[in-house]
């Protein structure tokens, strides 16, 4: 069983008797819960990300912001992707102070470097440049803090099996790619934060509706195709100098209304066909589109107990949710982008339920 836990990061690898006996027997559900533990132990710093200063007591820093989440929890809890990925070993529910959380910086550098976007009063208009590139910084961080984790979640599996080692060696050459990545759009997101620069991001689409949306979501994705198919980031190109190009997305319920904004870095032009073309669709396809591309490339979102039903009977977006870009691996008899293509079809956004339509609003 063992060897199994290096395979929990691959979403919905458990087979249904396997997940019968995780179900029934709990100590597969502890053994789990401890070396997570061990591994954020492991990750853990001791100095604030941001500052630098010396830290042992770390802010619990929340991806999407608390105040969107509590627009959307019912009892305090909201629902996480798991609701149609259904591993037995990951969490269905979280409370809102735990979800979406990282454990990077300290708790002043966090009053001070998300003020802006995360003041609710502050979404009259569009999002400023400012608040823009406070977005970008938390997105790098909590991206740099998931990969963190993953490398010494990994290093730990390493330790416990011998039969996963291979595959953990993989997976973390890759975290460390992204991790360098990531490093890089923080130093910029930093930089543009701390000189409150107007030209650093560039937003694509901003959207406000006047009723409250049922998903939360922030967060950067890289898209492989875009609406007609053709490639955006070359996931398999193994060279250095390759570097792939984020696009962030933005989903904040507010009080009675949501607010949803798409940026790139300003210069990242491999995202220029897209948004040429998501602009021009309606609005209703438009949130569709959202909704589709956030479950495929995306863990991060939370959503309401009044979807629960829409999301997990819907085939689309249970294969959506499950669909990992590790899967497929390249080999000679066949081109990886091809099977890419059906994969991350975006034309499949016809066939889930509009979650971001006014028919499915909370408010
Ligand atoms: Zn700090």
């Amino acid at each position: 069983m063992v060897d199994k836990i290096g395979s929990t990061l691959n979403l919905g690898a458990f087979s249904d008797e396997e997940k019968k006996l995780l179900r029934t027997d709990f100590s597969y559900k502890k053994k789990m819960s401890k070396i997570n533990k061990e591994a954020r132990q492991a990750a853990k710093r001791d100095t604030c990300y941001f500052c630098g200063k010396p830290c042992t007591s770390f802010c619990n820093s929340h991806s999407i912001p608390r105040f969107c989440l509590k627009n959307i929890a019912t009892k305090g809890d909201v629902l996480t992707l798991n609701t149609l990925v259904d591993n037995p070993l990951m969490d269905t529910e979280k409370g809102v102070e735990e979800a979406g959380t990282f454990h990077l910086i300290c708790n002043e550098c966090d009053s001070k470097i998300f003020s802006d976007y995360e003041n609710p009063d502050n979404y009259t208009t569009q999002p400023t440049p400012k608040m823009i590139s406070q977005m970008a910084l938390k997105n790098a961080l909590k991206s740099i803090s998931k990969r963190l984790f993953e490398i010494e979640l990994f290093n730990i599996t390493a330790k416990i099996s011998a039969s996963a080692r291979g595959f953990t060696q993989v997976k973390n050459n890759i975290n460390e790619i992204d991790l360098k990545e990531y490093e890089v759009n923080y130093k910029k997101a930093k930089k543009a934060v701390e000189k409150n620069s107007t030209n650093d991001y560039y937003v694509c689409y901003y959207e406000k509706l006047d009723y409250i949306v049922p998903i939360a979501f922030q967060g950067s994705v890289a898209l492989v195709v875009d609406f007609e198919g053709n490639m955006i980031n070359n996931i398999y190109n193994p060279s250095p100098e390759y570097v792939i190009q984020n696009i962030h997305i933005s989903i904040l319920p507010l009080k009675t209304e949501t607010v949803i904004t798409m940026f790139i870095e300003d210069g990242d032009k491999r995202y220029r066909r897209f948004y040429k073309q998501f602009n021009k669709l309606p609005l209703e396809d438009k949130l569709a589109a959202l909704t589709y591309i956030i479950f495929l490339y995306s863990e991060d979102m939370y959503f309401s107990k009044s979807i629960e039903k829409e999301v997990a009977e819907s085939q689309t977006l249970c294969n959506a949710g499950q669909t990992s870009q590790d899967m497929l691996s390249p080999t000679p008899f066949f081109d990886p982008f091809e099977t890419l293509k059906v994969s991350h079809d975006l034309s499949k956004r016809h066939e889930i339920p509009n979650l971001l339509s006014e028919k499915y609003r909370i408010l």
